[in-house]
């Protein structure tokens, strides 16, 4: 009964950053829940960060949201999403942006699970053992990547295909015994970017009954200043394609906060991870988001897009709910 009906529609946000900081701020957080938001998934590490820093992010994090259990639920389930929203609570899902950080062991998603991830793509734009990133030389799904995507699927976490290479995410969807999402992608057809993904990559996910999550980043929008309207855009393209029943949102809004240091520690080169010749002339610095007002104007750019009422309570999170009931219910629950 949750978010068909138009009456009380979970609204989902598939992926968004804080600082990588055990120490980082949730008043974005609580930005979001003041804009509406039901669900929010927190990124806690991609490719280029260690393991020692991931966990120290799930720690802290973790932490930040016991502290708080008037605003802020880690969740397992779509039935504890209900109860946030009833308790005035958002709900929170990490997810991991890359495999690197499952150090080739398909026992980690398990683990990962344990600590409240809920969504992982297996490549940050760089190619790794398991799978291919969207800017690095096409391969395809490697031995072990068969196996995580097993292990995905068996811990019960959404298979996510953000950031992966063509070719890999069309192996990854195919192998896939549950729907895949795309947690924070843009249709390749509006703007010729490496991250968008092909109208190819898009009939797939909805053949696997997933969902594509729309970002509001303005180079993958392909417009300086994005508006909940260009988000509409790219949503109703996805839309007329594939169905409305295959459409999210995944915002992809990079909180940072003054005097918090988040980078990886080492020898760390962006140019590697955002090369210059896949278009990223200065690194993630230059990056421009949707504000996070645009959560409260997307009902009505969707529905100015073209969409139903009720179509546009799939995009804003009935899909994505649709979709966790599907995956989630094999997740161990924690203590
Ligand atoms: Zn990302």
């Amino acid at each position: 009964m949750i978010g068909f009906q138009g009456m009380n529609v979970i609204r989902w946000d598939a992926h968004m950053c804080l600082p990588l900081h055990p120490q980082a701020s949730f008043a974005p957080i609580e930005e979001l829940r003041a804009a509406g938001l039901n669900y929010v998934s927190i990124n806690v590490g991609m490719d280029m960060n260690p393991v020692s820093q991931i966990l120290s992010v799930i720690a802290g994090y973790r932490a930040t949201i016991a502290r708080h259990p008037e605003k802020f639920a880690l969740v397992s389930s779509v039935a504890d999403i209900d109860r946030a929203r009833l308790a005035g609570q958002i709900a929170i899902g990490f997810d991991l942006e890359g495999a690197m950080p499952l150090l080739e062991q398909p026992d980690m998603v398990a683990l990962y699970a344990s600590l409240g991830v809920r969504q992982i793509h297996f490549a940050y734009n760089r190619n790794n053992s398991v799978a291919d990133g969207c800017h690095d030389v096409e391969r395809g799904l490697t031995p072990l990547g068969w196996r995580m995507v097993q292990a995905i699927n068996d811990a019960g976490l959404l298979m996510d295909c953000s950031h992966t290479g063509r070719r890999c995410s069309l192996e990854i969807m195919e192998v896939s015994a549950k729907p895949v999402v795309f947690s924070h992608a843009n249709p390749l057809a509006l703007v010729a970017h490496g991250r968008n993904i092909s109208d190819a990559q898009i009939r797939a996910c909805a053949a696997t009954g997933g969902v594509v999550c729309v970002s509001g980043v303005a180079r993958f929008l392909g417009t300086p200043n994005p508006t909940a309207q260009d988000v509409a855009r790219h949503a109703a393209y996805v839309a007329d394609l594939v169905g409305v029943q295959h459409v999210g949102i995944g915002l992809d809004i990079g909180f940072s906060e003054d005097g918090l240091d988040d980078q990886p520690p080492g020898d760390f080169d962006p140019s590697h991870w955002w090369p210059e010749s896949a278009g990223y002339a200065s690194g993630v610095s230059g990056l421009c988001y949707t504000p996070v007002d645009t959560w409260q104007k997307l009902e009505a750019a969707l529905q100015s897009a073209g969409l139903r009422p009720d179509e546009a309570a799939l995009v804003l999170g009935g899909n994505m709910v649709r979709v966790a009931q599907q995956v989630w219910p094999m997740l161990i629950q924690p203590d």
